[in-house]
């Protein structure tokens, strides 16, 4: 690799999606400008792994209608999507019973589907008032969060099982409980990504497509580009600010540049020492935005067994400690994989086991959704994301009740020549791929404004 240089335009502090596309942006407009990522590997939350003659995504794999940033860069690269396996019957393990079902409606019963329905109304009608570029600013801000998405639940929806669907609906989009989140932030969210339905969704959802070969090709794709700027395994530890220029430390190594753009997720901002401090405003934002938890696993078969019980391989269920499985094999279906996860309190829970114990539990539960076949497992994998020192949790950032309204203003604006990217500040698409591109970009349009070229 080569030696860092001492003096760049800007300095861009991890090389995740949005570090990449903000160095994309800086370089295509002339400006001299390097990554410094702490991983060995770019990509950050994307990460595939070449596995049983295939490719695994250990991280974000999924895109969806709408979001235009990912699917511009996916195209710019030459990489191919392929739409999600749906062929089939879905299964819903709910209240103890196995249920098969076409279309988005579960077969849940009657009641239970009134009230999710009933809920769900009054959940989108609030997410529409909420103001995506300040979310502070929303109409009753103060009101909305100063509970949480529980308290909310517990209010509204009127049946345990309608309950108890949005619980399931939360882990499976936050990674978290909803005791964890603001009801704001919720509200923030789903209307971030268009409505809480698409997001949960496959087709016409945010889980609808993939990149064939892995997501992580477009974060190579990217770094590629940048021929010889991205220096990996450089953990950035410090940035000095002065009035003409920030130096930014690896170590005792030190890199001169006229701006910073920092993209490391919030629950890991804490492993670069500012100077002056950050302002108090911005240090308490970044005490109030926890990761969520999630192990993310994927199991290999012979052949893709379930479809040939006329099943889609998309599971949805109550039963802790996996809720949510879908097919993830490669075009062809050789071999035929299942893709699912632990979240929130169940990946809390599994994290303290190792690997070979959560194995043991993935099979029983795919035993469960799908039958004896699936014991037969040919391989299985899995990323406890918690575990990840330079991620500390995933699938992002979340807010709980006060911080929004409290300290949200901090969560974009530069402090001096430092400029804030990442998932979590995204209006569109926040927390996802799509919304860490769009972030970075804006953030390179922030130094644009102000870099000497
Ligand atoms: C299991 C899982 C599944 C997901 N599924 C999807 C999905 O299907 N679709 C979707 O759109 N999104 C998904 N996501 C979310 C998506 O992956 C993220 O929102 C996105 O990749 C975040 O990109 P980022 O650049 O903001 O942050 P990151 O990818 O976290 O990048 C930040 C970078 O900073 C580096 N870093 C940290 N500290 C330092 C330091 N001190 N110095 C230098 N570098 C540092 C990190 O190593 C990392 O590379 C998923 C995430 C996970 C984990």
């Amino acid at each position: 690799m080569n030696p860092l240089p001492e003096t760049v335009g800007a300095v861009v502090v991890g090389a995740g999606m949005s570090g990449l596309a903000a160095a994309d942006r800086l370089q295509a407009q002339g400006v001299d400008c390097i990554v410094l990522e702490a991983r060995d590997r770019v990509g950050g939350r994307v990460h595939s792994e070449p596995l049983w003659g295939t490719w695994v995504d250990h991280g974000g794999q999924w895109l969806g209608p709408g979001q235009d940033r990912a699917y511009a860069v996916v195209q710019r690269l030459g990489l191919t999507t392929m739409p999600t396996h749906v062929e089939g019957r879905k299964t819903l393990l709910f209240g103890g019973r196995l249920t098969h079902h076409t279309g988005r409606t579960p077969a849940l019963p009657p009641a239970a589907l009134a009230d999710v329905a009933q809920a769900q109304w009054r959940f989108d009608r609030l997410a529409a008032t909420v103001d995506l570029r300040h979310p502070w600013r929303t109409p009753d801000a103060r009101r909305l969060d100063s509970q949480t998405f529980e308290t909310w639940l517990g209010r509204t929806a009127r049946t345990s099982a309608g309950r108890d669907f949005f619980r399931v609906a939360t882990q499976a989009v936050f990674a978290t409980e909803p005791s964890n989140l603001s009801l704001l932030h919720v509200l923030f969210y789903a209307r971030s990504g268009t409505t809480l339905e698409v997001l949960l969704s496959t087709e016409n959802g945010a889980q609808q497509d993939r990149v064939i070969g892995g997501m992580q090709q477009v974060a190579e794709g990217l770094a590629a580009g940048l021929a010889g700027r991205v220096f990996l395994s450089s953990p950035v530890t410090g940035i000095r600010q002065r009035d003409d220029g920030v130096s930014v430390l690896v170590g005792d190594r030190v890199v001169q540049a006229s701006s910073a753009i920092v993209t490391v997720p919030p629950a890991v901002a804490g492993s670069i020492s500012f100077d002056p401090p950050l302002p108090s405003q911005r240090a308490q934002l970044l005490q109030r935005m926890p990761h969520g938890s999630v192990v993310k696993f994927h199991a290999s078969y012979a052949r893709p067994f379930w479809r040939e019980q006329g099943l889609s391989g998309e599971v949805a269920g109550d039963l802790p400690p996996v809720k949510v499985v879908f097919d993830n094999s490669p075009p062809g279906a050789d071999p035929g994989i299942l893709v699912g996860f632990f979240e929130g309190e169940d990946a809390v829970v599994a994290s303290r086991h190792p690997r070979a114990v959560r194995q043991e539990v993935v099979r029983a539960r795919l035993q469960r959704f799908f039958g004896p076949a699936a014991a037969d497992m040919t391989g299985y994998t899995d990323t406890d994301w918690s575990a990840e020192i330079h991620t500390r949790g995933c699938y992002g950032a979340h807010l709980p009740p006060g911080a929004w309204t409290q300290f949200g203003s901090a969560l974009r604006v530069a402090v001096g020549r430092v400029h804030w990217a990442g998932s979590e500040t995204a209006e569109r698409w926040c927390g996802y791929i799509d919304g860490a591109i769009s972030s970075g970009e804006r953030a390179a349009d922030e130094v644009l404004a102000r870099v000497p070229r």
